[in-house]
């Protein structure tokens, strides 16, 4: 008999489900078998189950978590079973042309390099699968918790990828549009990599106060005050050096075009699920001469970004346990899993917890 685990899948749009499913056979000769011991719900699970990357089938959820390796591949030199380890999201394979060309988050094929709950089986399981693991696992030194580590596979990787493309000058201005968890991270990187006045935009009360502790300089809530004014404001009409949009929708993405000053760059960390197209403010855009720069990304992984993420947080660059609203055990993930569809109790982020 085969033996088998709990999983929390999307079972098809619109509806999700625990579902018992076979333990993975043993990984390829380059693959790891992973014990779950934490994760956290993202925002991205419940787009999947909306229909962003169409219709799935039992399909498991989640790509945020750390484990115990349980078993690995033959030619699995780096890890052994009972290392304790986190993976980021994205899972590249390091071979093919993209990850050759340096565009791992985009391996093989675009987005690509994303790989649990798109093209196969995600962490929220009692055992995941994680492909290249030598490439992709990276152990969790005994000073920093499985908590702390989880935010290194998403929103960490991510959020600061938003500030390191965003060109972040030394002393200068920057604006972060969207202070869910992500736009918090990308916030607390642009003020890592040294930018003098960090701005950060919402009308989530709670989400502002929470980036002042992370160190913004001024928070604004849009429901208030005109962010793009106030901005200009702040910037004695000139505009900011950097802006990040971590929100995924049209006004905050053409409000970073309209405060960025000639020879900005505007930095897209958000996911744009609706409409046909984004429209660029033609003006503001300098009339297509402005020299501003637009760059976008996918979450970066691999065990080299990871090693970099878990530093900052031994050395106390940041906290991203401070993201954590909510505890929850993997029998109440479903719970979880709808709160960050409501945003009810003001949620930021779930830990789910194994056991
Ligand atoms: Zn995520």
């Amino acid at each position: 008999m085969t033996a088998t685990m709990k999983t929390f899948v999307m079972k098809r749009i619109g509806e999700v489900g625990f579902m018992e499913k076979p333990i993975p056979a043993d990984p390829g000769p380059n693959d790891a078998i992973i014990k779950t011991t934490t994760a956290l719900v993202c925002t991205s699970d419940v787009h999947t189950v909306k229909g962003a990357i169409g219709e799935r089938h039992d399909h498991t959820l989640g790509h945020e978590a750390c484990g115990i390796v349980d078993r690995v591949g033959s030619a699995v030199t780096l890890f052994k079973p009972g290392d304790r380890i986190v993976v980021n999201a994205i899972t590249p394979c390091y071979k093919c042309h993209n990850c050759q060309r340096g565009f791992t988050s985009q391996c093989t094929e675009p987005l690509g390099g994303w790989k649990f709950a798109n093209i196969k089986d995600g962490s929220f399981a009692e055992y995941f699968h994680v492909n290249d693991a030598d490439a992709n696992l990276t152990l969790i030194p005994s000073d920093v918790s499985d908590e702390a580590a989880c935010y290194t596979t998403d929103m960490m990787s991510t959020g600061f990828k938003g500030a390191e493309n965003a060109n972040i000058v030394l002393g200068g201005s920057a604006v972060v549009f969207g202070a869910g968890p992500v736009g918090q991270m990308t916030a607390v990187g642009a003020r890592l990599l040294g930018a003098g006045l960090v701005i950060v935009v919402d009308n989530v009360p709670d989400r502002l106060k929470l980036a002042e502790a992370y160190g913004a300089d001024v928070t604004i809530n849009y429901n208030d005050v005109d962010a793009v004014a106030e901005i200009m404001n702040l910037t004695n009409g000139e505009g900011v050096d950097s802006a990040m949009e971590s929100v995924g929708a049209q006004i905050p993405f053409e409000n970073c075009i309209k405060v960025t000053r000639p020879g900005g760059t505007i930095s897209n960390v958000g996911y744009h699920g609706e409409g046909e197209y984004i429209n660029i403010p033609r003006l503001e855009w300098g009339v297509g001469m402005a020299e501003k720069t637009i760059k976008t990304l996918l979450c970066p992984g691999g065990s080299e970004r990871m090693t970099r993420l878990i530093r900052l947080i031994q050395t106390g660059r940041v906290d991203p346990t401070k993201l954590t609203t909510h505890h929850f055990s993997f029998n109440e993930v479903e719970k979880a899993f709808w709160m960050m569809d409501s945003k009810e109790d003001n949620v930021i982020k779930p830990v789910i917890h194994f056991e």
